[in-house]
């Protein structure tokens, strides 16, 4: 289903035209006057250039955030101190999450509500992050009548934060909450095609009371200022969200200094329906988890399998909802589906369509939907009877098409869940008791939701297996990646001493 299309392209009232980097609480351009262009998905136009940060330009926000973290006051306030200002970021969020969606949806191509969602979802990991560390206990061990020993937890330094750029906002806001919470200084390099929403931090942490230089923003092309921070030696913690591909190049390049490194990286989830479950739910769900943000979404349930005896009914009733999803401009309000990201994106999505063709039987969408000629527009696209080693069952596609295969046992469901490099998240869609957990347990998986979409707990662990990832973050392994756990040992009784040499 389309929304009319004929309508003039929206644009926010107050739009900049330029966005500079912000550096010890300045904004500034790059030293060498370095930039890049900025384009809406909707028109595919320039709307804005940005700062384009170089080695120069990373080594001055580094060197400001070590500075605020060696001499400031932000790594040795107490934690109930920084909480606070952390409530304000939170509530200042919340105040503006109006206006954070609607130059997000612009920016991105993302449905206005699903934005709001996100700016909101931001807030709370302020929020969240703030109690958390304020309720922060470490552990005591005790040797009775000889020694007492205890955890040290301490702030690291300067962590570099490098961002992609579905739900730009709202992934910043996971990496810089729990990073400032724990006393960190931060350089956070934002991903090039959606600079915008970042650059509304620095408004809020300054009004936050947040001091110049514990928060520091570069912007700039991967290659350039991503690589930069990753390769500095005064940055020993880098948090990276992205592609498999660039984690790898990340991984080795920081190789060499031994940083502690953080990587949540991409996906092709499975969800697994079984004839026994609930399939109004399942297909509800199945089709929010793939077409929700515009299928950029890291945990989409972008493969389903599901049990032969309802798979045709499955596939038609799928297919059938898929068509009335509603596509059309990212801020109208019913709007479900937006435009993709860049046309870059674009391209690369509609290549998929083209080979899911040759590939699988398409039951919905497979290219343009009707009405928009222009912009980046998917229909959300479905194909039924994909094998297991097609190239869209197989390949993080990140838009709106989704592949559906049938299955004939509960072993079977398990291997072709199994069947790909990647293991970030998984569904699973069943009411026998056992099954259920059987089934989760043995999925590669970082994260398994039985008979729900990705609904979070932001105390539980988030983070993928394989190729989607290598560490977690979430709740307390965020704190644990943002700090050091030093061990301090006191002796309590004699000393205990092997001597050495006394003869
Ligand atoms: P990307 O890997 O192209 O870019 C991510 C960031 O890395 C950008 O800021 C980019 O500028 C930077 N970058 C690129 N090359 C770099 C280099 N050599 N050194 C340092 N930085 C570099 O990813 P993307 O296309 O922006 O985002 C989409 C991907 O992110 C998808 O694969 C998606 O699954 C993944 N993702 C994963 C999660 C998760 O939590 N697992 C969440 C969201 C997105």
């Amino acid at each position: 289903m389309t929304a009319p299309a004929t309508d003039a392209p929206h644009r926010p009232d107050g739009l900049p035209d330029r966005i500079r980097h912000y550096i010890d609480g300045h904004e500034v351009d790059s030293i060498g006057g370095e930039t890049f262009e900025v384009l809406d998905p909707v028109t595919n136009q320039t709307y804005l250039t940005a700062a384009a940060g170089q080695q120069a330009d990373v080594d001055a926000a580094v060197a400001a955030a070590r500075r605020a973290f060696v001499d400031g006051p932000w790594p040795r306030m107490l934690p109930r101190e920084r909480s606070r200002v952390l409530h304000r970021i939170a509530d200042l969020v919340e105040s503006r999450d109006a206006r954070l969606a609607e130059l997000e949806s612009f920016d991105s191509g993302l449905p206005i509500t699903q934005a709001l969602g996100q700016a909101r979802r931001a807030a709370e990991n302020f929020r969240f992050f703030a109690d958390l560390v304020v309720a922060q206990s470490d552990d005591t061990f005790k040797v009775p009548g000889r020694q007492i020993n205890y955890v040290n937890r301490k702030p690291i330094g300067v962590a570099g934060l490098i961002t992609p750029w579905n739900t730009p906002f709202m992934l910043e806001s996971w990496k810089l909450a729990p990073a400032l919470a724990t006393g960190n200084t931060v350089v956070l390099k934002p991903a090039e095609f959606t600079p915008l929403s970042a650059s509304l931090w620095a408004g809020i942490f300054s009004e936050a009371g947040v001091p110049a230089g514990v928060f520091n923003l570069v912007n700039g092309l991967g290659e350039e200022a991503g690589d930069a921070l990753v390769k500095h030696p005064d940055v020993p913690l880098i948090s990276f969200t992205g592609e498999s591909g660039t984690g790898e190049v990340i991984f080795a390049n920081a190789a060499p200094h031994l940083k502690g490194l953080s990587m949540e990286l991409g996906g092709k989830s499975p969800a697994v329906v079984f004839a026994d479950a609930d399939l109004d739910a399942a297909i509800d769900a199945t089709i929010f988890g793939v077409f929700s943000l515009n299928g950029e979404r890291c945990t989409a349930g972008s493969r389903i399998l599901v049990e032969r005896s309802v798979y045709d009914e499955f596939v038609e009733r799928y297919a059938a909802q898929a068509r009335r999803v509603v596509v059309g401009h990212p801020h109208d309000p019913d709007t479900e589906v937006g435009a993709l990201v860049h046309p870059e994106h674009f391209e690369k999505v509609m290549g998929y369509v083209e080979l899911g063709r040759s590939e699988g039987r398409l039951v919905a969408g497979g290219g343009r939907p009707e009405g928009f000629p222009t912009g980046n527009f998917v229909a959300p696209t479905v194909f039924a009877d994909v094998a297991p080693d097609a190239r869209i069952f197989q390949e993080e596609i990140f838009g709106p098409v989704v592949a559906i295969t049938p299955f004939d046992t509960e072993a079977e469901a398990v291997e072709l869940a199994n069947a790909v490099r990647y293991g970030l998240a998984a569904y699973v869609w069943t009411n026998d008791l056992k099954r259920a957990h059987n089934v989760s347990q043995s999925i590669e998986a970082g994260m398994v939701w039985l008979n729900s979409n990705n609904v979070r707990d932001l105390r539980t662990p988030f983070g993928g297996v394989k190729a989607s990832g290598l560490g977690h973050e979430g709740g307390y392994r965020s704190i644990d990646f943002y700090t050091d756990q030093q061990a301090v040992h006191i002796t309590l009784g004699a000393v205990h001493n092997p001597t050495f040499g006394k003869n």
